[in-house]
């Protein structure tokens, strides 16, 4: 059988992580088998479906890299669900039923409803095995709200079968809809697909993870700098699991690895610390170039202005990549000060410089001074901070590591709190390094 599967999303509002990742698993399965993965917009709510929304799916998609086999827009469907409610009518499997809308009951609707067998429905479930539905229950329920405006179980089921759906791959949630689409399908004479619904993505309280009380929008990802690839390897591993420890899975390697059989039943709780860990270590992966690009969107334009003239900006990738998980995270350290030593000349008093077991300023000033004789003469390919380190280091463990790298970190920084010296000094270059040593030298004096 070729597979085919699908993903619905409905565009009245910006994507859901919870559809990403239920397309994600659409696209997994689909690929794994050789088979076909197909994107519907699900435009049918007229009002609240909205044209930019609707873009934004395929951008976001396109940005995750889950391009789509073929893309159908439901509403354009709308004559194809006219004519075969029209034939359901016909054959009396359906019927008109003229009632008061419920919002004003001065209008009279023409709705079509189900003649429902009132069965019990038996469905097999991939990650659940046998569901059962009483359906009785349901009633003569509405397929439509007018000939040319279906209910979603109506439409749905229609397209599925139009386009040749073989699994339906969706949430939980969708679980006790299946069994009224089961009834539309057979009403139509379709072959039923088989289904899997997947566990629910749910927030650290084990609550439904929500629009309203969480950040779970893909756009908010994306505008933060999170890189798609970690994105998708973190989401499936959601609900999910490989069977081995692994965790790092390209989406290759996840078309290849991914069945069914190895989704949990039980719902899968959403950990955006783990997000952040799998972002860092695809962060640790890209190229230079790509890096600066996504951490200069979050600097402010006088701090990149600056460190891009003074050359800082590169020699602070290091850094940034060691202490960074997402790109926005520089935005935070910007905000805690953490640029302002390489921007702007520090500030502070000297009595700053003084480590903590020894007050005197003539013993920081006499540190100080043998510093910079063993940094000047230095020569410039001698200036990162592996080198930097190797130069200091004996006269350090001689004298006192604290007594030595603290004066010399405080004359770069004038923070309690800094990067070792020794990147600081590389980040600054050396001219700037040895302008501040002799500044805090002259302080010292004072
Ligand atoms: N448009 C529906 C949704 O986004 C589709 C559900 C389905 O997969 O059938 O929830």
């Amino acid at each position: 059988m070729d597979v085919v599967t699908r993903i619905p999303p409905s565009p009245t509002g910006r994507m859901h992580i919870g559809t990403v990742r239920t397309a994600l698993f659409n696209y997994l399965f689909a690929k794994h088998h050789g088979g076909k993965y197909l994107l519907r917009i699900e435009d049918t709510d007229k009002e609240r479906s909205k044209k930019e929304y609707a873009d934004a799916i395929h951008e976001d998609f396109s940005w995750l890299g889950l391009e789509p086999d073929s893309v159908s827009i439901q509403s354009e469907h709308v004559p194809r669900h006219a004519e075969l409610l029209q034939e359901l009518i016909e054959k009396g499997s359906a019927y008109f039923s003229k009632e008061p809308a419920k919002d004003d009951p001065s209008k009279e609707l023409e709705l079509v409803r189900l003649k429902n067998p009132g069965v019990e429905v038996t469905f097999f479930d991939l990650i659940r095995g046998d569901v059962t539905f009483d359906t009785s229950e349901l009633g003569d329920f509405v397929i439509a709200r007018s000939i040319n405006d279906p209910v979603y179980h109506f439409a749905v089921v229609v397209d599925d079968n139009d386009a040749g759906v073989t699994h339906i791959i969706r949430g939980e949630d969708h679980i006790s809809n299946t069994a009224r689409q089961i009834l539309i399908q057979e009403a139509l004479g379709y072959e039923r697909p088989q289904y899997a619904h997947i566990p629910l993505i749910l927030a650290s309280d084990k609550s439904k993870l929500s629009k309203r009380k969480h950040a779970v929008s893909i756009e908010l990802y994306r505008q933060q700098g999170f890189l798609p690839e970690a994105i998708l390897n973190y989401l499936a591993l959601l609900g999910w699991n490989p069977g081995t420890e692994e965790e790092l899975f390209s989406l290759s390697e996840l078309v290849e690895h991914f069945t069914l059989d190895q989704v949990q039943k039980s719902g899968a709780v959403y950990d955006e610390v783990k997000l952040r860990w799998f972002n860092r270590e695809y962060l640790q992966k890209v190229s230079d170039e790509v890096f600066l690009e996504g951490v200069k969107n979050f600097f402010s334009k006088e701090v990149l202005k600056t460190l891009e003239e003074t050359g800082r900006l590169e020699r602070l990738l290091p850094e940034l990549r060691e202490r960074i998980e997402v790109y926005s995270d520089v935005a935070e350290m910007a905000k805690a000060g953490e640029f302002s030593y390489f921007v702007g000349e520090p500030e502070y008093e000297k009595e700053g410089l003084f480590w903590k077991k020894d007050q005197s300023a003539e013993n920081t000033k006499r540190r100080l001074e043998a510093v910079l004789e063993i940094l000047e003469p230095l020569e410039d390919e001698k200036w990162t901070p592996e080198s930097l380190k190797d130069a200091l280091w004996r006269y350090a463990e001689e004298e006192g590591k604290g007594e030595v790298l603290w004066p010399l970190r405080y004359a770069l920084s004038g923070r309690e709190k800094s990067p070792d010296p020794f990147s600081l000094a590389a980040i600054l270059g050396k001219d700037e390094t040895v302008k501040r040593i002799r500044f805090a030298i002259d302080e010292l004096l004072s």
